[in-house]
């Protein structure tokens, strides 16, 4: 009964956390922030099928920014352009959540307008240093509450 799933989705939102519905760091799609944006990345960005690519800086649990799919339509391919120089151009405020943090709080400030509908999960390493150790956006969250695959081809 689709109701009765729903409702008990909604009700268990407070005891998921992001970590158990995240998408892995290691299946994470993401660039480097020194890669050329030539025609090769262009096309393995739109290939990929996701509209946001998370941007790191020398590592990739080092989350720097986002950039959307949507804008390699108006970036010609010839011009060689460095991702940083995208990324200057549309800066972008990355959106953390620490581990532990439960769906239903991600959901509220999902629908509060956290901007572009994706964090990044993160946890502090052996060295105090906070890493990213994956990503959710607000379909993963939505999911969850009706407790089926979304399939948005
Ligand atoms: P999209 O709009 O790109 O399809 P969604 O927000 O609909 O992204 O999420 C669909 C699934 O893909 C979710 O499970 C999400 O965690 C995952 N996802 C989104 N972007 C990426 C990415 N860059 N790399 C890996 N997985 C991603």
């Amino acid at each position: 009964r689709d109701e009765v799933n729903i409702i008990s989705g909604a009700l268990e939102m407070s005891q998921k956390k992001v970590e158990d519905i995240m998408t892995k760091l290691d299946d994470c799609f993401m660039l480097d922030i020194d890669t050329i944006l030539d025609f090769t990345v262009i096309s393995d960005i739109v290939r990929t099928g996701y509209s946001r690519v998370p941007v790191y800086e020398g590592k990739r649990t080092k989350i720097v920014s986002i950039i959307f799919t949507k804008d390699m339509a108006v970036i010609d391919p010839d011009d060689n352009l460095p991702l940083k120089t995208l990324c200057q151009l549309m800066p972008y405020n990355i959106y953390n959540v620490p581990v532990g943090t439960t769906l239903d709080i991600l959901f509220k400030n999902f629908k509060d307008g956290i901007r572009g509908h994706m964090a990044f999960v993160t946890k502090k390493d052996e060295d105090g240093e906070e890493i990213m150790v994956g990503l959710v956006t607000f379909e993963d969250v939505i999911e969850e509450i009706i407790q089926e695959e979304i399939n948005d081809e």
